[in-house]
């Protein structure tokens, strides 16, 4: 105590003396005492938390690892290859270690899968045929994908192929209607496809266990559908992944989770071989599938990726679990709320007005790396009804396992917040989110000393 204030003092006097305490540093880069000590005071509740992310971390990062040394990954392997990309033996052993870690008997892991839509999309297009049923037994699926699925009519979407669609809503109590499932289960259904994160929906995301008590009664009443989870966001948070559960494939993107922040692109999808077979041969093309893709120097960032993944994953989480805990005491319900146990990396603040929505997005960018002198404003995006603000600081464009946030100008005015490739890069931003709000006197921070 002594030392610091001593420090602040000389600090005071001389601008030369450089701060040397974390206080101080935060200090001299915006953050005020108040928040500064009201962020620790709520870090210190989280020491038991925080050491269980660590501890999974720990686990799923062995199990990369060993899945690295089984697939012998090499230097051979970052080599860049071009054109059709035949032999690229780094391409190989990257979806050996995709397979490996999660526990399928194949994997696809591409640059030429642009974004978790196109991987999803390549998933279901690929795994159905004419005159099949897909069902969804959670819901409405993410928005992107009601567009793949021709939910909303959509030139190319499986509904102009004649693939119909069926949809079984949760209970309100958020549990799944079973008998309603049993009774949409027919003939047709070829595919079920579970999405694990909430996405934009209020509803909680479902754990790993809780997708595998859904697809053992699914498989129960037709042992031979093919179940798909869309997986985004869920990478590395349990120990268990959908495949541990029964899934068929789990697909997810690269700019997510499984790119560790490193991926500049990309999508993947892992499960029974056949079922990574029918999306190879209509990623590139019948007879070709898997042979050809040049992987154009990319592998290097891909497997480099997914080796920190579970680390970075452990980093956003931690900011998660910060951010609900900072701001639900001063009254901003949180989404999950502060005590629940995660099941992927996705929190919700709500702030039920507009201009403490905007101070936190600003927060949230004005702590990043990138781009940290430029304020984000609300915007009309396409597609929406009301208007946007983002922020995102990022190496990568839009990438989310980045710190980012976004939220529509509409009640109840949340915002949507995940990433975070370091622990202490988030929590730098979050606190910034904190200090504009404070600073816009729009919040009460408790005063601790
Ligand atoms: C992000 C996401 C997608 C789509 O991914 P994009 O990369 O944005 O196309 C699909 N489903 C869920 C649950 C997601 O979180």
């Amino acid at each position: 105590m002594l030392v610091k204030e001593m420090n602040q003092t000389e600090e005071n006097q001389s601008r030369k003396v450089l701060p040397t305490t974390a206080e101080a540093i935060y200090e001299s880069m915006g953050i005020d005492r108040p928040v500064y000590l009201y962020g620790e005071s709520v870090l210190k509740s989280l020491e038991g938390r925080f050491r269980e992310i660590d501890e999974r971390a720990e686990r799923n990062q062995l199990k990369v690892i060993k899945a690295m040394q089984d697939a012998r990954i090499d230097a051979e392997c970052f080599n860049a290859s071009s054109g059709y990309g035949y032999d690229d033996i780094g391409r190989e052993k990257l979806e050996k270690v995709y397979a490996l870690t999660f526990h399928g008997e194949d994997a696809l892991v591409r640059p030429q899968i642009t974004c978790g839509t196109h991987a999803l999309a390549l998933a279901l297009m690929s795994n159905l045929r004419p005159g099949d049923e897909l069902l969804s037994p959670v819901g409405k699926p993410y928005d992107t994908l009601e567009e793949v699925i021709g939910i909303r009519p959509s030139k190319g979407s499986l509904a102009e192929y004649g693939v119909k669609y069926r949809q079984v809503d949760l209970l309100p109590n958020e549990s799944f209607d079973y008998e309603g499932i049993q009774k949409a289960i027919n003939e047709k259904t070829a595919l079920v496809t579970i999405q694990r994160s909430k996405g934009y929906q209020t509803r909680h995301t479902f754990s790993v266990k809780e997708i595998g008590e859904l697809i053992a009664f699914i498989k129960k009443c037709k042992p031979d559908v093919k179940v798909m989870v869309d997986n985004c966001y869920g990478e590395f948070v349990e120990d268990q992944e959908p495949l541990d559960v029964g899934a068929d494939m789990m697909v997810g993107s690269l700019i997510k989770n499984p790119g560790g922040g490193l991926a500049p692109i990309g999508g993947y999808i892992v499960g029974k071989k056949e079922c990574v077979e029918n999306a190879a041969y209509r990623l590139t093309s019948p007879g070709l599938g898997k042979e050809v893709g040049a992987s154009l120097g990319l592998n290097r960032s891909f497997i480099q990726g997914f080796f920190m993944a579970p680390i970075v994953t452990a980093s956003a989480l931690k900011c998660a679990i910060f951010a609900a805990n900072l701001y639900e005491p001063l009254g901003f319900a949180c989404v999950p709320n502060k005590n629940e146990d995660r099941h992927d990396i996705i929190q919700a603040i709500t702030f039920n007005a507009e201009d403490k929505l905007i101070a936190f997005c600003q927060g949230i960018q004005a702590g990043s790396p990138v781009d940290s002198y430029v304020a984000p404003e609300p915007w009309d995006m396409p597609g929406y009804d009301s208007q946007v603000i983002m922020a995102a600081g990022a190496f990568v464009q839009g990438s989310s396992i980045e710190l980012s946030a976004d939220g529509p100008l509409r009640t109840p005015y949340a915002a949507y917040l995940q990433g975070g490739l370091t622990w202490p890069s988030a929590k730098l931003g979050i606190l910034m989110s904190l200090q504009k709000l404070a600073e816009r006197n729009l919040v009460h921070i408790p005063a601790l000393c």
